[in-house]
C-alpha cells in the first residue's frame, strides 16, 4: 500500500468542514467531545442508510419527539413504531432500531466497538459511524460516499469495498489527528455535497491532491456496478369494503415487509377479465419501482353487501383503524385514493374471482 500519509493528506478536510457543514438535527456542536445523545446519533445512522438526508429530517425530527429515547422506543408497540417509519422503506431498520433500544434500555450504552456491532442491525459501517460521532472513537466508518471520495483520491482501481480493510488502517491515524467525529463527518459530507457521482471538483479542499483529477478519470473512478434489469409484473390492488370493514393482509413476522399491513395483490395475468361492475371503482394505475422489481399497479376498490370467511393470513379491518395502520409506500398510496373520486372502470377483473381469490375454500 503505497498511498500517502492519511492524516496529511486528509489536513484540509477538518477546516472545510467548519466552515461548509450542512445544519442537520441530529450533528451537534462541538465536534472535539462525545456527543451529548448518542441515541440521536444512533437514529439518524439507521434513517440514513439507504435514504437521502432530505427525506430523513422530518422523519427524524418526529421520531425524536415521539421515541425521545432508548427507553420511550423499547416501550413501543411494533405497530406504533412501524406507523412513525412509514414512507422511508425498508422497515426492517424499524425493527432492528426498537430492539437495539432495548438492549441499550436494560444493560446501557456498549463501551466498545465490537459492543456496538453486537446490537440488532448496526454491522461494521454503523457501529463504527457512531462510535466516531456519538463516543469520539477512532473508528473508520466506510458508506459509499466515503468509498467513492477515497477511491478518486487515492486512484484505486476496481471496486474500493475491496480495499475496505487497507483504507480503513490507513485512516485510523487522520482520525486521530483530526478529531474522529469531525473527519468522519466531513469525509461524509464531502461525498455527499462535493464528491458526488458528477463531482464539482472547483469547489473541493482535496483538489489539489486528487489522483482521478490529476489524471482525468472522475468519471471513471470508482467504476459503477452494472444493476440487472428489474423484473417487470402487472398486478390489481385490491380494496375489499363490506359493513365497514376491508379486508387487509396481516403482518408478516419476516421479509422485506414485515411488520405491514398489505392490501390484496392480485397477478392481473392470473385473474380472468369481467364486465366492470356497478360497484367496482378504478383510479389511473401507476408504477412502482423496487430494487429487482417494476410493478404495474392497478388500484381497484370493490364494495359488498357482506363480508366472507376470509382466507389464511387475510383479516377484515374496520375502516376507522385504517389511518393507525403502518403500511408500505404501493399500499399507502391505494389507502389515499379510498378518500378521492374513482371511476367506474373500462377495464376490470371479473369481481367473483377476485373474491373468490381471498375468500377461505369453503368446507
Ligand atoms: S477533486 Fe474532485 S474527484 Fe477529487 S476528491 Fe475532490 S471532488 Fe472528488
Amino acid at each position: 500500500m503505497l498511498w500517502p500519509s492519511a492524516p496529511t493528506l486528509l489536513a484540509p478536510l477538518a477546516p472545510w468542514f467548519e466552515v461548509a457543514r450542512r445544519d442537520l438535527p441530529w450533528r451537534a456542536g462541538d465536534l472535539d467531545a462525545p456527543h451529548p445523545d448518542p441515541y440521536a446519533v444512533l437514529v439518524s445512522e439507521l434513517m440514513l442508510q439507504q435514504t437521502q438526508v432530505a427525506t430523513v429530517i422530518p422523519y427524524f425530527t418526529r421520531w425524536m419527539e415521539q421515541f425521545p429515547d432508548p427507553e420511550a422506543l423499547a416501550e413501543a408497540g411494533e405497530d406504533t413504531v412501524h406507523k412513525a417509519w412509514e414512507g422511508l422503506g425498508y422497515y426492517r431498520r424499524a425493527r432492528f432500531l426498537k430492539a437495539a433500544a432495548g438492549t441499550i434500555a436494560a444493560e446501557g450504552w456498549p463501551g466498545d466497538l465490537e459492543g456496538l456491532a453486537r446490537l440488532p442491525g448496526l454491522g461494521p459501517y454503523t457501529a463504527a459511524a457512531v462510535g466516531s460521532i456519538a463516543f469520539q472513537w477512532p473508528a473508520p466508518a466506510l458508506d459509499g460516499n466515503a468509498f467513492r471520495v477515497l477511491a478518486r483520491l487515492l486512484l484505486i482501481e476496481g471496486d474500493p469495498k475491496a480495499r475496505a480493510t487497507d483504507l480503513r488502517v490507513w485512516l485510523a491515524p487522520a482520525l486521530a489527528a483530526h478529531g474522529p467525529s469531525r473527519l468522519t463527518q466531513a469525509l461524509m459530507e464531502l461525498g455527499a455535497t462535493v464528491c458526488t457521482p458528477a463531482p464539482t471538483c472547483g469547489g473541493c479542499p482535496l483538489a489539489d491532491r486528487c489522483g482521478a483529477r490529476r489524471a482525468d478519470r472522475t468519471g471513471e473512478i470508482p467504476p459503477v456496478a452494472k444493476r440487472a434489469k428489474p423484473k417487470a409484473s402487472s398486478l390489481w390492488l385490491v380494496a375489499l369494503e363490506a359493513e365497514g370493514h376491508v379486508l387487509l393482509h396481516a403482518p408478516a413476522a419476516k421479509g422485506l415487509l414485515a411488520g405491514l399491513w398489505r392490501w390484496p395483490a392480485l397477478d392481473a395475468e392470473a385473474v380472468p377479465a369481467g364486465r366492470g361492475a356497478a360497484s367496482l371503482t378504478a383510479w389511473p394505475g401507476w408504477i412502482q419501482v423496487y430494487t429487482h422489481r417494476r410493478e404495474s399497479v392497478s388500484p381497484l376498490h370493490l364494495r359488498l353487501d357482506r363480508r366472507f370467511q376470509a382466507a389464511e393470513g387475510l383479516r377484515w379491518i374496520p375502516i376507522g383503524d385504517l389511518p393507525a395502520l403502518p403500511l408500505g409506500k404501493r399500499d399507502q398510496r391505494l389507502r389515499d385514493l379510498l378518500a378521492t373520486p374513482g371511476q367506474r372502470p373500462l377495464e376490470a377483473p371479473d369481481p367473483f374471482a377476485l373474491i373468490g381469490a381471498c375468500a377461505a375454500p369453503s368446507a
